[in-house]
């Protein structure tokens, strides 16, 4: 008999909610109080070092040696009065975390003892044993350095006892082996290429600066359920269980009174987050059972993904003590919503410009739709690479399964916007831009009025959506680094810029009006972009039909997917903007395949074990009670009784006997299926075989699966059932 099940449930939906210390003061008294901050360097620097970093922060400029002295000084000293006893270099490799190695300050001081040191050249630079990290060929095994460098634009961090610096992972040749490093070079290449756009409109534009807010969604499992559920623990979603009687149909969770015991996992996860200077903003419940989700204000992009990896971290460290996991995992349980990670996008200037503002001259107008209409022909362009960026094996189960975006990307830009750009495509330059009697430009057609937008006109199933003064990726997965999505998008936008930058100059130099030349620009790239616009519903057929027609990417198995960072277009695009090196390019995709052959590799290990250690013991087990029984009942009564009295059971020993012989059969074919996989050398084609043979045993098992789940005995079922899971007390 179960009883450790009934146990664990017991236990779960008895807790109270732990009891969070309340902070006697306010958030604006302790937000970033364990971050190295400009108000913090201001206090531990000299005024000169705290120049040249500010300087080095908002205008990018390197920085010397000598400097990483002073600086690693003040940080010192703050740190030790902080009670940090340790500092590591903080950086996300190619895995699904982060990286730290946690070095103490002490150094030898000559005399028997020890003293704190932290010398420049530990802050600016370190060389971590990186062999494990995944590298995609990059590093040969004679040459398997890899160097962590500092990266300033990202404050150094207090967690526990140590001091983290934000770093990027470099290798000793000089490619990227980690998120951060090409995010950074993309969000350089769209400084430049926009500010560049932008002085066509405002020649004191400096700078361009691409934000980002990140919508973490997630869902909250009791430990102890958690603990006895090898799936959840090893795999981070469950390959099997039958859907809940009741689960999100009522909708009655979605935006619900949060659970106590949730609500002081939320306080405490905030409080932990304002001391390290994340801007928590929104916290609510989501669409599914036990589904949450959490917002910060948006901050610059490179900011913003450091921020919201810590929170993940932060997350799963808070749970545990409120006797939580966190589920990070794109879709943990079939049959209700999965999690997503919407990503916020917008371009500001250092005039206090959005660039996705529409403003209120026509100059301000024409820049809007002139960075809008760029955004559109680059996504357009590279929708194959957008979708590329997003597409892992855990969200493979999320996209298109009619709850999240499809896995074509288009975009939504709502009513008002596409009649603006409708108006200008059949307009000529003459009716479009029109001077007063100033000479002040007024966009003769489509003025946007001022009071935009369709914040209201909410289309939920579009992947890349405008949602009034920014575009919000919607595909993102929830457990992503949002770097990879961050990258492609910024510097799909910087490439297209440059060519729209060179464009608008070489008509110029012909002779042609700015403003005519601008125009002509925005009607082409307004007609060649028109496929990528797509208002109705993504979760449809039809759009599936249409999207082909129009010449979109539709491929939905995630290892070819891939392929899209290798086209010749997107080489040269990455190559152009300096973002990534063709052989950074193809590294990537090798630790991509591999690592999507590995996920889905370890769970169909789990999903085997789990069939044949679980689920078929238990069956025979109360198989064989139902033949005992149908054995005594045919020895008590005479043959037409016992037929008639034992329809039923038969009937039910012979369901359980196909689905056993299926779980057993079809375990056997997959385990076949990943020896064949796993003798191709090919990462690619090994990947391509796990997603076209491996893959599709999991539905057919779990089907079975599910299906004895209803016939056995409750009190004999070991593993914790979806509405034991999925409900919160
Ligand atoms: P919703 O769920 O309706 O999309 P939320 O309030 O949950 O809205 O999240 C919106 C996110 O978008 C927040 O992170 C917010 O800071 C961010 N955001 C708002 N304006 C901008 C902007 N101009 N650029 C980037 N992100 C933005
Ligand atoms: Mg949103």
């Amino acid at each position: 008999m179960s009883t450790l099940r009934f146990q664990l449930v017991k236990e779960a939906f008895s807790h109270t909610p732990v009891c969070v210390a309340p902070m006697d003061k306010r958030v604006s008294d302790y937000y970033g109080m364990n971050v190295f901050n400009r108000e913090t360097m201001n206090k531990y620097l000299s005024k000169e070092t705290f120049k040249i970093v500010t300087d080095a922060i908002d205008n990018g400029q390197p920085l010397g040696r000598d400097i990483a002295s002073h600086v690693s000084a003040g940080m010192k000293m703050w740190a030790l009065e902080m009670g940090a006893t340790h500092y590591t270099h903080w950086f996300h490799p190619l895995t699904d975390g982060t990286a730290e190695k946690h070095d103490a300050f002490v150094e030898h001081d000559g005399k028997g003892g020890l003293i704190e040191e932290f010398e420049g050249k530990l802050l600016a630079q370190q060389e971590p044993d990186a062999s494990s990290f995944p590298s995609g060929g990059i590093r040969n095994t004679f040459e398997a350095r890899g160097y962590t460098a500092w990266d300033p634009s990202s404050p150094a961090f207090i967690v526990d006892d140590t001091l983290c610096i934000p770093t990027i992972f470099v290798s000793y040749t000089g490619e990227a082996l980690d998120y951060k490093t090409p995010l950074l070079k993309a969000i350089a290449a769209i400084d430049r290429a926009a500010s560049e756009t932008c002085r066509f409109f405002d020649p004191t534009v400096r700078k361009v600066q691409a934000n980002l807010g990140w919508e973490q969604e997630y869902f909250l499992v009791d430990e102890a359920l958690f603990s006895a559920r090898p799936d959840l623990m090893l795999t981070g979603r469950t390959l099997m269980g039958h859907e809940s009687s009741k689960n999100q149909q009522l909708e009655d969770h979605y935006f619900g009174s949060i659970p106590p015991r949730v609500a002081a996992f939320m306080k405490e996860l905030e409080i932990e987050g304002y001391k390290l200077g994340m801007p928590l903003k929104t916290r609510h419940n989501e669409v599914a059972p036990n589904q949450f989700e959490l917002a910060p204000i948006y901050e610059e992009a490179n900011l913003a993904v450091d921020h919201n990896l810590l929170v993940m971290d932060l997350m799963n460290k808070v749970a545990k003590k409120h006797n939580f996991r966190v589920l990070l995992h794109e879709k943990p349980f079939a049959g209700v919503n999965g999690s997503g990670k919407h990503n916020n996008w917008s371009l500001t200037t250092d005039t206090g410009v959005n660039l996705f503002n529409p403003g209120k001259t026509g100059e301000e107008n024409l820049l809007f739709v002139t960075i809008l209409v760029n955004t559109l022909m680059a996504v357009y362009k590279n929708n194959a690479l957008l979708k590329a960026s997003i597409a892992s094996a855990t969200n493979e189960h999320r996209l298109g399964a009619n709850e999240a975006p499809p896995a074509i990307i288009s975009a939504f830009l709502g009513k008002q916007i596409s009649e603006v750009l409708d108006k200008l495509e059949a307009s000529t330059t003459d009716e479009a831009i029109v001077f007063d009697a100033k000479g002040v430009m007024k966009l003769g057609v489509g003025q946007i009025p001022e009071l935009l937008i369709d914040n209201t006109d909410r289309n939920r199933t579009s992947p890349f959506a405008f949602t009034g003064n920014r575009f919000e990726f919607r595909a993102v997965g929830s457990s992503a680094n949002c770097a990879s999505a961050m990258t492609a998008l910024n510097a799909a936008v910087a490439a297209q810029l440059c060519k729209f930058n060179q464009d608008v100059r070489k008509r110029m130099d012909a002779g042609e009006s700015k403003e005519k030349a601008i125009f002509a620009l925005i009607r082409e790239y307004i007609k060649t972009s028109k496929p990528i616009r797509f208002d109705g519903n993504g979760y449809s057929d039809e759009w599936k039909k249409e999207a082909e027609a129009r010449g979109l990417d539709c491929e939905i198995s995630v290892p070819v997917q891939y392929d899209a960072y290798l086209a010749p277009d997107v080489v040269e695009m990455f190559v152009k903007t300096g973002v990534m090196s063709e052989k950074e390019l193809h590294a990537r995709n090798e630790v991509k395949w591999e690592t999507y052959t590995k996920k889905i590799q370890i769970e169909a290990r789990v999903l085997g074990d789990m069939a044949m250690n679980h689920i078929i013991p238990v069956a025979t087990r109360y198989q064989s009670l139902l033949l005992d029984n149908a054995y005594k009942l045919k020895e008590l009564f005479e043959p037409a009784k016992f037929q008639k009295l034992a329809a039923e059971k038969l009937s039910l020993i012979e369901q359980m006997e196909s689905h056993i012989d299926a779980v057993q059969t079809m375990v056997e074919l997959m385990i076949e299926a990943r020896k064949v996989a796993n003798r191709i050398e090919c990462e690619r084609e090994k990947a391509i075989a796990y997603h076209d043979t491996v893959l599709p045993y999991f539905s057919k098992i779990r089907y079975s699966i599910d299906k004895l789940e209803l016939i056995v005995d409750n009190e004999m079922w070991t593993l914790p059932k979806y509405r034991e899971l999925l409900f919160i007390r």
